[in-house]
């Protein structure tokens, strides 16, 4: 091979490796969904969740959008969707949750958000429930309050940046019956510690596995469980999570 060749085939390379500079010569499209008219504190999230992704979207340059009309989950809003956001809540009409099922079958991107999995039996939507690979909800700390976070899968780019715990801000955790991680297709990639036990006053966690963050790898999906209250973005470590996550959701396709 000459050595003008063998620099086209370097440079080559070089411009498809993964990465930052990918990222810029591939920008994806983000659309986030939230409700306007959910428990305050949900609400107070999602405006700053909004204002945090736009910042990373004009530093990162990728494209963000946000409504709180849950109407615009339909087929042809979400065609040049390539990361649909869930901040506060979860479709409730069978003509979006069908909109999203497509999305999500053709490979749409997906990242959930804390009171978007809640899911009880007055849900009525078993896809949904497969979809976050069999999770449904069981209790909750009350107040929310910070918690030491484990993280169990170190390799993941979602988790590249983290140390291997750190407390998190002040939220409502959740705890899942049955748990996600009973599921062989879910990839558990952060598990609250054992050691905030217990936690909580007015309502309590006591023991047992309580993942935080994971993702079904039927599909290009993760879930956060953090997401209640004003303290979620008051935190380095949590936020590069925030921002690797939407990157490893958004690149991939
Ligand atoms: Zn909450």
């Amino acid at each position: 091979m000459s050595r003008q060749l063998l620099l086209v085939f370097t440079m080559l390379a070089l411009t498809t490796m993964p990465g930052a500079a990918s990222r810029k010569q591939a920008p994806f499209s983000v659309l986030a969904f939230y409700s306007a008219n959910v428990e305050h504190d949900h609400v107070e999230f999602a405006e700053q969740a909004v204002r945090f992704f736009s910042e990373m979207a004009s530093r990162d340059h990728f494209q963000f959008e946000s409504t709180a009309n849950w109407e615009d989950l339909n087929t042809k809003r979400l065609e040049h969707v390539d990361v649909v956001l869930w901040l506060n809540d979860s479709p409730h009409t069978n003509q979006e949750r069908t909109a999203f099922e497509q999305y999500e079958e053709r490979g749409g991107g997906w990242l959930g958000f804390h009171a978007s999995a809640y899911n009880d039996s007055d849900t009525h939507w078993p896809w949904f429930v497969q979809f976050l690979g069999g999770a449904v909800f069981y209790g909750n700390n009350w107040p929310p309050l910070p918690a030491t976070l484990r993280v169990d899968d170190k390799a993941s780019p979602v988790t590249r940046r983290l140390p291997p715990q750190f407390v998190a801000p002040a939220n409502e955790w959740y705890s899942w019956m049955p748990s996600p991680r009973a599921n062989k297709d879910v990839k558990v990639l952060l598990t609250l510690d054992t050691s905030n036990y217990p936690l909580g006053f007015k309502d309590t966690l006591t023991s047992g596995d309580i993942p935080v963050v994971w993702t079904n790898t039927k599909y290009r999906m993760l879930y956060m469980n953090m997401g209640h209250g004003d303290k979620i973005f008051t935190d380095a470590h949590q936020n590069d999570l925030f921002e690797d996550a939407l990157h490893w959701l958004g690149g991939r396709r």
